[in-house]
């Protein structure tokens, strides 16, 4: 039998990455009428606690398990941002262009180590109030010099994976899943759940 999880989360990204990693052992949902309830402010300082967060508040919502995640790009030369800060890294209704184009101002004379990076991925599952796993996971990369590729989101263009020698934006969908931080980590979860 396929258990029910309801994603909390308005990024359309995110929800289709997950839809398509929860296909054999879950059947996955949004969490209805999300949009509609006061919104969890992610203000903690660390992945860990938004997202563990987020599934406790949401949880409380719905009878079935809610999971939520939070994710980001740390970039080490730059003290780790954009980070935990990396949905409103360039103001609150930037673009995914607009963040690219301030990453890549941000590293403008930066070479080879210092454009080291890695995505961040940790996912919470909980029910009714009641934590239930919190899992993590990351991958690492290198910032391009200019935006490549057109699929995946956010900052996929920039995030050059370097033992295929492409930015996660020039990958297939299956492919981003098998290799990236939200792949690995879903997975964690379908271990710790199942
Ligand atoms: P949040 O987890 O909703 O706070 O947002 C995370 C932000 O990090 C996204 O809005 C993207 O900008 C970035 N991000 C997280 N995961 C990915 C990814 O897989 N590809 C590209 N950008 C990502």
């Amino acid at each position: 039998m396929r258990v029910k999880l309801l994603l909390a989360s308005s990024n359309r990204g995110k929800l289709r990455e997950y839809a398509a990693l929860a296909t054999n052992d879950f059947s996955l949902e949004l969490l209805p009428r999300f949009s509609e309830f006061p919104q969890f402010s992610e203000d903690a300082p660390t992945f860990a606690e938004n997202a563990a967060g987020k599934a406790l508040y949401y949880s409380r919502f719905a009878s079935e398990m809610v999971f939520a995640d939070d994710s980001g790009l740390a970039v080490a030369a730059l003290g780790g941002a954009p980070g935990i800060r990396s949905a409103r890294y360039a103001g609150e209704k930037a673009t995914d262009a607009e963040r690219n184009a301030k990453l890549l101002a941000e590293l403008r004379g930066k070479r080879g180590e210092e454009r080291r990076a890695k995505f961040v991925c940790v996912i919470a599952a909980a029910k009714a109030g009641k934590m239930l796993a919190v899992v993590s996971d990351c991958v690492e990369g290198v910032i391009a010099d200019e935006p490549r590729g057109a699929n995946g989101f956010g900052y996929d263009p920039l995030f050059y994976f370097v033992p295929l020698q492409k930015t996660f934006a020039e990958l297939s969908a299956a492919e981003k899943n098998e290799l990236s931080h939200r792949g690995k980590a879903f997975r964690k979860l379908r271990d710790a759940l199942l």
